[in-house]
């Protein structure tokens, strides 16, 4: 009998620690929000998970920009633009799963893209990497901001999309979201140079390589290649060209 009450005892104490650090917590956070904190540890990898296959909210102000940009481009399309940051995006994630530059070479959407592309792609082959983008669809589209100075305008987008992502350098995140579709989301950078007058104080900004060796042309219009005399297209400036592009996860 002794015994048993000792045991007693010292659960009763132990179950009033227990209790009074409960009450404390709860007193600081509330009860709901350490409910939260406790499943939160005990399910980290599946609330990773749901996040990873949660579709993601779109971030920008179409409504409020749109007017702004028609004034200045009378004939500007908001939904021709989107329709360019998919067709750019899936013919960029599939020159990364190809590692080649081949179909985006010759690309006069891509023009300002290229080099950055093509380095990247120069990255995966030395680390021997394999990135697959599969099954892409893209959910919504929306104006994040405009911008207009110095002989040219730049728009950013945001999108919203899912794929299945791998990415054989990375075994512990294929393993955590093997089976499930990301979604995710993008920013995207578009830009005019409506004043190639003003544009040349401005180049720094961007530039142009040469699709044969890759070296940055020194101008815009027509002309040959200064390293290796390739004949280059004249550039049609009157138009909304992709600059960047980047995931916005979280
Ligand atoms: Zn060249």
């Amino acid at each position: 009998m002794g015994f048993l009450g000792a045991c007693l005892g010292i659960l009763a104490c132990l179950g009033i620690i227990i209790l009074v650090i409960y009450i404390k917590l709860a007193k600081m956070f509330g009860h709901e929000s350490i409910k939260e904190i406790a499943s939160a540890i005990k399910n980290f990898r599946s609330i990773e998970q749901q996040e990873y296959t949660r579709e993601k909210s779109i971030n920008g102000m179409t409504k409020l920009l749109e007017p702004v940009i028609i004034r200045d481009f009378g004939d500007f399309n908001k939904d021709f633009l989107f329709s360019k940051v998919e067709k750019n995006l899936v013919k960029i994630f599939n020159a990364i799963e190809e590692k080649s530059v081949d179909d985006i070479r010759n690309d006069n959407e891509l023009i300002y893209m290229y080099s950055a592309i093509r380095d990247k792609i120069t990255d995966l082959k030395n680390d021997n990497i394999n990135i697959k983008y599969d099954e892409v669809i893209f959910h919504r589209h929306a104006i994040k901001s405009y911008l207009k100075s110095s002989g040219k305008a730049t728009i950013t987008i945001s999108s919203t999309l899912e794929y299945y992502y791998s990415n054989d350098s990375n075994r512990r995140l294929e393993k955590k979201f093997k089976d499930l579709k990301k979604q995710t989301r993008y920013t995207t950078e578009f830009v005019y140079v409506y004043d190639e007058t003003q544009f040349k104080y401005n180049q720094k900004a961007f530039t142009i390589s040469c699709p044969n060796c890759g070296a940055p042309l020194q101008q815009l219009g027509a002309g040959n290649c200064q390293y290796c005399g390739t004949y280059i297209e004249p550039i049609n400036l009157k138009n909304w060209y992709m600059i960047s592009y980047k995931e916005d996860y979280k």
